[in-house]
């Protein structure tokens, strides 16, 4: 895994400004398990999108950077890939990816569901979270699905599970309670520099945003029938002098052609609705009208290629 916080940590901040008196500022993990909503957290607190939401577990291949500056402070959030299996089976390669994300942060971000019963991957967090010296900030999401009398049973669960007196009610979905999530992580931040220039709300090339954009709309136009097998890489992103237009060349990649068949659906109508889909996400995001050149290509088995994945990571 890249190591996103040191290597921020390390030369000078990307806006290279001098901290000012008083200024505090840290990387801050996002725990949870899958669907719990930690991409539409980041997103909420961000204000914009940064990372892709969807009703499939392990959505976000990589580690996407939120940042939230405030006028003395600046929060680094890691949003951090779902992991390869259901959270419960509890495999080693969550309890490294919590383990490691723990050694390189400044304070964690722990996300639990009120609509579900608290499982050993929360538990595992809790307690990994607890073992460390870090500040935690826990929040209770999708209060927005439960009522009143649920709620409280559920915030005194979370208390007791993450040894937290402070549990934050919240909905990502809605922005419920995000103002007092913000203010918590805030007094947990050490001091430290403006890692990010102002207006900067994320560290990933816009080529990155743009494909995970248009994996989003893959995922959600073809539901179960293609599962994880598709990936979207950016070939250019143009600008064009003269006229507010930019230029995009992308592709969908699949394992097979009957994969391909799916995804360019009949007439290509659902490739044609990815690519709008998209291009409306990266035109909002932009300001600008966008054209959005989208083929789908079939690349047989490229889930084992492992120098493709690294190329497309
Ligand atoms: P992640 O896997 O933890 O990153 O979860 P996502 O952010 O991708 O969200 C998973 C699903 O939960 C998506 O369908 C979201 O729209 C939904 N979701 C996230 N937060 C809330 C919330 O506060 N209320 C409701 N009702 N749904 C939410
Ligand atoms: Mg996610």
């Amino acid at each position: 895994m890249a190591d996103a916080a040191g290597a921020h940590r390390g030369g000078a901040a990307p806006g290279g400004d001098a901290a000012p008196a008083g200024f505090r500022s840290g990387f801050v993990a996002v725990f949870g398990r899958p669907n719990v909503g930690k991409s539409t957290l980041v997103n909420a607190l961000v204000g914009r999108k940064v990372s892709i939401v969807s009703d499939h577990p392990q959505t976000t291949r990589r580690r996407i950077t939120g940042v939230v500056t405030l006028e003395e402070c600046q929060i680094v959030l890691l949003d951090l890939p779902g992991f390869q299996r259901p959270f419960d089976s509890l495999t080693r390669r969550m309890q490294t990816t919590v383990d490691d994300a723990l050694e390189e942060v400044d304070a964690a971000l722990v996300l639990l569901n009120a609509t579900e019963s608290f499982g050993p991957g929360d538990r595992y967090i809790a307690h990994a979270v607890a073992g460390t010296r870090l500040p935690a900030v826990v929040a209770l999401n999708k209060i927005d699905l439960v009522d009143a009398k649920r709620l409280g049973a559920r915030l005194e669960e979370a208390r007791a599970i993450s040894g937290q007196s402070d549990v934050h009610p919240v909905s990502a979905l809605r922005g419920d309670g995000l103002t007092d999530v913000l203010a918590s992580l805030a007094a947990a931040m050490p001091p430290g520099p403006v890692y990010f220039p102002e207006g900067q709300q994320s560290d990933q090339p816009l080529e990155l945003l743009v494909a995970e954009l248009i994996r989003e709309q893959a995922l959600r136009r073809t539901r179960d029938e293609v599962p994880h097998a598709i990936a979207a890489e950016v070939g250019s992103i143009t600008e064009r002098t003269d006229k507010p237009l930019v230029e995009i060349e992308a592709s969908l990649i699949v394992e097979t052609e009957s994969q391909k068949a799916i995804v360019v659906g009949k007439g290509g109508r659902v490739v044609k609705a990815i690519g709008s889909g998209a291009r409306r996400e990266v035109e909002a995001i932009l300001g600008v009208h966008v054209f959005l050149d989208l083929r789908v290509k079939v690349r047989k088995r490229w889930r084992r290629d492992d120098r493709y994945i690294e190329h497309l990571l």
